[in-house]
């Protein structure tokens, strides 16, 4: 090591889903949305002007607050956007999580959160989920430097019961707890409604999956007033124009069509439940997913063998080589007629 590396920041990056180059190939590695975005997105890009460039983005995104401030009901100083949930979560790790106590995590979730942690030099500890994947809220009733659950749980699929944690956010006024929705779209139950009655929740969602966004990179938070205020004061003190302006009106003409986000939502909901029963028929196994992606194992061939098989046949489906989720393949929802080809080929394998 040269004498400067002592003093560099050392990191195990986060390992995102591949993104082949090739052309002709299924895609469900990455839990994208199949369907292109809304049509009033196409036509916000289409009539953008580039001498809108030449000026530094609004800090705010206040047209983007203010959208997401109709759609969900919520005051404006309530919302924090950000480049992505994984920003909105990477700034919230950051604001909140600065204490000396370790924060809790489940053993099996999203694998950026221990990145941070590590990287903000954030002592953490897991909490192991049962052997069906569930949460085990009592594992939360202790003392702690924050929480940080997603729900539905990725990459297990499963969604923990509202009640139950809303239990662990009441047990714990003296941490911020953070709900990670990123696939809460699919699954019809949201911690939001609970923002007003504790000023220690705090809400993460996603343009990505729901909303067919994934290339635009817009997150979103919810909390108390204070929560949001502290947030604020470090990103502003970070980087203040973190959203491009073009990215700005795309969020909001997306939040302006609920007709086309409604009927896209639902299409991969009855593909998904479509996907699940022909797996069933070839003898895998799994949670009962409410996002969009399923994370099945078979009853004998073997997950990396079958995530090899697919790959061969231009199939990406997402395998983690992890300590109890070693046999299981993540498939994201994709078109039925995606979905048709990759239980054709799933036949054939087996
Ligand atoms: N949370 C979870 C649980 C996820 O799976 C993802 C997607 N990788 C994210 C947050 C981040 O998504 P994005 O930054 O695209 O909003």
């Amino acid at each position: 090591m040269t004498a400067w590396e002592e003093n560099v920041l050392k990191v195990v990056p986060y390992v995102p889903g591949e993104q082949p180059k090739e052309k002709d190939i299924i895609k469900l590695n990455t839990n994208e949305n199949p369907y292109p975005p809304s049509p009033k997105v196409d036509e916000v890009i289409r009539n953008f002007s580039v001498g809108n460039l030449r000026k530094y983005p609004d800090p705010e995104a206040t047209d983007l607050v203010e959208a997401l401030a109709q759609r969900y009901h919520m005051p404006k100083d309530q919302i924090f956007v950000g480049v992505g949930s994984d920003d909105v979560l990477a700034m919230s790790f950051l604001t909140f999580f600065h204490g000396k106590k370790p924060i809790l995590f489940p053993d099996i979730t999203y694998s950026f959160y221990d990145v941070w942690a590590n990287e903000f030099e954030i002592p953490f500890e897991t909490r192991a989920l049962n052997e069906n994947f569930e949460i085990k809220k009592e594992d939360y009733f202790c003392e702690n430097g924050g929480i940080v659950i997603p729900n539905p749980n990725a990459p297990t699929g499963l969604a923990c019961p509202v009640s139950e944690l809303e239990e662990i956010v009441a047990k714990n006024p003296s941490s911020v707890v953070i709900i990670d929705e990123a696939y809460g779209d699919f699954n019809g139950e949201s911690m939001l409604p609970l923002v007003d009655k504790y000023d220690n929740l705090l809400v993460t969602m996603t343009f990505s999956k729901s909303r067919s966004l994934a290339g635009s990179r817009i997150g979103f938070a919810f909390g108390s007033k204070k929560l949001i205020s502290y947030l604020l004061d470090v990103k502003y003190s970070f980087n203040s124009y973190t959203m491009d302006s073009l990215t700005i009106q795309i969020g909001k003409a997306s939040l302006e069509d609920e007709a086309y986000f409604r009927a896209k939502v639902n299409e991969v909901m009855e593909t998904r439940e479509w996907t699940k029963k022909e797996l069933e028929k070839l003898g895998f196994s799994f949670p009962d997913s409410k996002t969009n992606f399923i994370f099945a194992k078979h009853e004998s061939a073997k997950a990396e063998d079958i995530f090899e098989y697919l790959k061969s046949k231009k199939i990406y489906v997402r395998y983690f080589k992890r300590p109890r989720i070693d046999n299981y393949l993540r498939i994201s929802i994709g078109t039925k007629e995606e979905m048709e080809a990759l239980v054709a080929e799933l036949k054939a394998y087996l």
